[in-house]
């Protein structure tokens, strides 16, 4: 069967690679439908490692996924725990906590030491055609949602963790910088939980425009001075909360800057460089609160809902669709940002 495996950096191969073996206990083999290219998958493509991770084997990329269960292993239960049946459309969430250690137990699963995850490194992802995962990574999702916005549901549970991490109260103010699938997700996010003015920033005009069409109040950074722009939008007070969904270099800063005295920064984004650089004397004296979105807990059935009911827009957030066999030129175009790219989908 074809996989894609990356070999370096900005080294993507369509390969021929073994089919999977049979499922064992708690295992199913899922045909994969569709795959998203996320940012994290874009810092492993071009420096060949996320944080100080770094590979030296090939590796299959791919951990926003969904497919279709084709064969089952025994105790083969959902992660509702329910039986999962042969046919079924699943959504996969990609993290493999262990279950067992003290973060896991205390109902941190997204913290486990533990843990591996589909398409980080050693593990393999979900480009390729057929794999095997956990049955307890697998939820069922209705044909109402397609399978683009399959894949996205982990885009959006990553969302929905950073707004439980931001305890925004109703009618507060909300600034996100980074316009990407995430920062959009989370405008819209914010925007239902009771925000009373989402003030989005990102240099590419389509992202503006898209986080505009979601009801943000979205400017160009290169042609504004975000600054001064949420100064004069806040009254010179700052907002509530601000969510740093970019690349996490000067942007941090930025988030320290937009904040109200006393407020709370969410940093989402990963920084290429892996270093966090922010000026104590504004964090100190702002007596900010800083949290770290570590990927996310038991956020797909709430993803699930919000999709079946169509109250976030995810389908379109997809931007572009390729196949398993133009994944190297779809990567080489998300990390270019090749105009209009927001959310890209590799549909097998
Ligand atoms: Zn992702
Ligand atoms: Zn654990």
């Amino acid at each position: 069967m074809k996989a894609v495996r990356l070999n370096g950096a900005r080294d993507l191969r369509l390969e021929n690679v073994s089919e999977p073996p049979t499922p064992k206990y708690g295992e199913v083999l899922v045909r994969v439908r569709a795959v998203g290219i996320c940012g994290s998958d874009l810092h492993m493509y071009t420096d060949g490692r996320i944080g100080d991770t770094i590979y030296d084997d090939p590796l299959v990329l791919g951990h926003e996924f969904m497919g279709e269960v084709v064969a089952l292993g025994e105790h083969a239960l959902d992660g509702n725990h329910q039986p999962l049946v042969v046919g079924q459309r699943v959504a996969v969430d990609p993290a493999c906590p262990c279950w067992h250690c003290e973060l896991c137990e205390n109902g941190h699963p997204n913290l486990c030491p533990n843990h591996h995850f589909y398409g980080v490194y050693p593990t393999n992802g979900a480009l390729q055609e057929r794999m095997i995962v956990g049955s307890r990574n697998c939820f069922p999702i209705s044909d109402s949602i397609s399978d683009g916005a399959g894949t996205l549901l982990e885009t959006l549970g990553v969302a929905i963790h950073s707004l439980d991490l931001g305890k925004l109260k109703i009618a507060s103010t909300v600034a996100v910088i980074g316009c990407g699938p995430v920062g959009l997700l989370i405008t819209q996010l914010a925007i239902q939980q009771g925000a009373s003015a989402v003030y989005a920033l990102d240099k590419l005009n389509w992202r503006v425009e898209k986080a505009r069409q979601l009801g943000a109040v979205a400017w160009n950074v290169e042609e504004i001075d975000p600054r001064n722009a949420i100064q004069t939008a806040t009254n010179g007070r700052g907002t509530d909360v601000v969510f740093e969904v970019a690349w996490a270099d000067a942007t941090v800063q930025l988030a320290a800057d937009l904040v109200r005295i006393g407020g709370r920064v969410v940093l989402v984004g990963i920084p290429g460089n892996d270093i966090l650089t922010l000026q104590h004397s504004t964090a100190r004296r702002k007596g900010l609160t800083l949290v770290m979105t570590r990927r996310m807990k038991h956020t797909y059935p709430r993803a699930i809902a919000l999709a079946t009911t169509k109250r976030v827009d995810l389908d379109g957030l997809i931007s572009h669709h390729f196949t398993l066999e133009q994944t190297p030129h779809a990567f080489d175009q998300n990390a270019n940002y090749a105009d209009g790219i927001v959310k890209i989908v590799i549909d097998l």
